[in-house]
């Protein structure tokens, strides 16, 4: 279709100079993606002038949507006063402050650029402490790019071992090393997963944990799940990482708040940058201390970076984060809860087997009913229902089409920007793309 001819003009430029024409896997979709120009509040516009309302929100980073006047005028300052400097500043203070109050466990805080790098530094922090090698996962948990954290990320159906065994997978590109330093936990399997720390405990790091797995459908890890993670990591002498550079979304003070666990070890990114690029590692004092502190000679475990910190991002951060408080945590928890409510009625309606999951400001839709608790279950499912991509991909095109811009394989992630009457408007093209969907297949 040439209905996107400046993207599309774009795209066969961008193919020149960069693989597939990009930078970030994410954003590609067939034939060509729309290419952004524009964005302004809860709305992005592409270059052929197109306005859509964004229910991506950049995989979640954008809390407040675009160019938020006060986030605006906070980087603003900041960029005539100071962007980048080898020395720290107030800043990184103030924000470290911010989140130290948020996270009931974090009480010190350390920045990056990226979640990648939060999780990484969380993983390394681990090993410094105890002295340890192993990292134990979820199978199909995504956790940013380090070799680490991204073993057994994707399926691979034809390498996968007995679940007993928990051995995992290097991604490609990945030292070969990688998997063997990595045990695999099934999400949900409480049994398995204590056998398994109880088996690797003297040799166990850490536990590294996201509780609510955007790979898995956003099902939520369940609470028996991670109290066998907290019971058997403290007895294993291991750490437990939490992985909330998403789920923060999930509550005032992340998912570890809601969920009532404490961390010993929390990764973030994301919402805390206020849309520039950040990661973070935080945790008890005496861990942080333990590995990071660099007085009395050299720390544990070295943590340099050239833009760490960077007074941008802090400035950015400080303010979305006080913005994004109490009242607005709650007021867009109440948007989520208005869009899935709206969605499996339009599913209902339409007698559609759909599946609406998520919590908060974070919704899923997925085109077939139940499919497991793993990863494993979950590839399966798709295998034995190719209608469902299928049915995906003509819900996303449909939204597409008509001033929504979701997530490919079905989700929304909200910002403040938006209102009940955006919401109602995905809900009304929602039981449009269902009948259709009804039609097509009468
Ligand atoms: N962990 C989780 C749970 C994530 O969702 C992501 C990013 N989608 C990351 C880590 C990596 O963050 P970044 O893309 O900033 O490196």
């Amino acid at each position: 279709p040439d209905d996107h001819p400046g993207s599309r003009a774009l795209f066969e430029r961008a193919l020149k100079v960069m693989p597939g024409g990009n930078s970030r896997h994410t954003v590609y979709f067939p034939p060509y993606p729309v290419y952004a120009a524009k964005g302004e509040g809860a709305r992005v516009t592409d270059v052929d002038g197109v306005s859509r309302l964004d229910f991506i929100n950049n995989y979640s980073s954008l809390i407040h949507g675009h160019c938020h006047p006060e986030v605006t005028a906070a980087i603003t300052r900041q960029a005539a006063t100071l962007q980048a400097v080898s020395l720290p500043t107030e800043a990184e203070i103030e924000l470290a402050e911010l989140l130290c109050a948020r996270l009931p466990s974090v009480e010190q805080i350390r920045f990056a650029n990226s979640g990648t790098e939060g999780v990484m530094m969380a993983i390394k922090a681990a090993r410094g402490f105890t002295g340890r090698r192993l990292i134990a996962k979820v199978e199909g948990a995504y956790h940013g790019s380090d070799d680490t954290a991204a073993v057994s990320t994707y399926p691979h159906p034809s390498k996968w071992s007995d679940p007993d065994e928990g051995r995992g997978v290097s991604e490609p590109g990945s030292g070969p090393g990688a998997a063997a330093d990595v045990i695999i936990l099934q999400m949900n399997d409480v049994e398995g997963g204590r056998r398994l720390i109880k088996r690797h405990g003297a040799e166990l790091a850490a536990v590294l944990v996201d509780p609510l797995v955007k790979n898995l459908g956003y099902r939520p890890a369940s609470p028996a799940f991670l109290e066998m993670l907290r019971e058997e990591t403290r007895a294993a002498g291991a750490l437990l990482i939490f992985d909330e550079v998403y789920s923060l979304r999930l509550g005032y003070g992340g998912a570890q708040e809601v969920l009532g666990v404490r961390a010993d070890l929390t990764a973030l990114g994301k919402i805390i940058g206020g849309g520039l690029p950040v990661g973070a590692v935080g945790g008890s004092a005496e861990i942080m201390t333990a590995v990071f502190d660099p007085r009395g000679g050299k720390a544990k475990v070295s943590h340099g970076g050239t833009y760490n910190a960077n007074p941008l991002t802090m400035a950015a951060g400080a303010v979305s984060m006080r913005l994004f408080d109490r009242a607005a945590f709650d007021r867009l928890s109440g948007l989520g809860d208005r869009l899935r409510k709206g969605l499996a009625e339009a599913a209902s309606a339409a007698g559609a087997t759909a599946r609406v999951t998520g919590a908060a400001s974070i919704v899923g839709l997925f085109h077939m009913s139940g499919s497991g608790e793993t990863f494993r279950d979950m590839a399966k499912a798709r295998m034995e229902n190719p209608e469902a991509g299928r049915k995906a991909e003509h819900f996303f095109r449909h939204m597409l089409d008509n001033g929504v811009l979701m997530g490919a394989p079905g989700f929304f992630v909200l910002s403040t920007a938006l209102t009940e009457a955006d919401i109602d408007h995905v809900i009304n093209e929602a039981h449009v793309a269902f009948s259709t969907l009804r039609k097509a297949a009468a």
